[in-house]
């Protein structure tokens, strides 16, 4: 039986003060269960959340990890800096990042990578755009950002690994995937690491990220291949993000 996640992205929103207060209100409302709870947040809330999670079970993530260990990359935050501030979690490859930023499936293999040398587990966010879904390319494109992961790092590194699907179209657009479209990309992402390696495919979570709510969190999780949500705009809120957590 896999353990189910619930992990919140901010994305770039907020404040100092902001992050506290949600971060506080997050575990005061925290019934916690079996399933994992986490919050990936902008990089200079990280040392704030740290200490206000130090005693509860809310992990602390960031949103994105630099492609090299050191040196002169200016603008780049670490592994070994994420680590330094707490973070158990590094998302790599969210679309924002490869549509606005450039990420491209080497670049995140390699941040994959960085992420496990130091112990942070890194989340690989794939997915379709809308185009590659009506033309068909659902799978060879999730195919294809999965296999640039195994490639460099191996199979074994999915042992300790989360995997979002995340459709491109679904993200921030108030428009989710059915219970069953999920489903169904879930099912060929673990098929795919299973031919692999059966056993790392039946232990990995597989979150499934694009519009989740309170509203639909309950049949999106009840899947039977989705271990949990990867949520944007609903965990800026302590409430709405608390029901998914506790709809699990
Ligand atoms: C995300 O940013 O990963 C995401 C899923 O956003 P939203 O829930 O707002 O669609």
């Amino acid at each position: 039986m896999r353990q189910s996640l619930i992990m919140g992205n901010w994305k770039m929103n907020g404040s100092a003060e902001s992050a506290k207060s949600l971060c506080n209100a997050i575990i005061e409302g925290l019934n916690t269960g079996d399933a994992g709870i986490a919050v990936c947040a902008p990089y200079v809330y990280l040392a704030d959340l740290q200490a206000l999670t130090a005693d509860s079970p809310l992990a602390v993530g960031a949103q994105n990890v630099a492609d090299q260990a050191s040196g002169a990359y200016t603008g780049e935050i670490s592994a070994t800096m994420l680590k330094e501030f707490g973070c158990e979690y590094a998302l790599v490859g969210h679309s924002e990042r490869r549509t606005y930023y450039g990420d491209t499936d080497e670049s995140v293999a390699a941040r994959f990578c960085q992420a496990q040398a130091e112990g942070v587990v890194p989340v690989l966010c794939i997915g379709e755009t809308l185009a590659e879904r009506e033309a068909n390319e659902t799978f060879n494109v999730v195919n294809r950002q999965l296999d640039a992961v195994i490639e460099k790092a191996g199979i074994e590194a999915l042992s300790n690994a989360v995997i979002a699907y995340e459709p491109v179209w679904a993200i921030g657009t108030g428009v989710t995937a059915s219970d069953d479209q999920a489903q169904e990309v879930h099912k060929a992402i673990r098929e795919r690491i299973g031919a692999k390696d059966q056993a790392i495919a039946d232990k990995i979570q597989i979150l499934y990220g694009g519009s989740m709510k309170p509203a639909n969190a309950k049949g999106l999780l009840g899947m039977a291949d989705i271990d949990g949500g990867l949520i944007g705009g609903a965990s800026l809120d302590a409430q709405s993000f608390l029901d998914i957590y506790h709809s699990v």
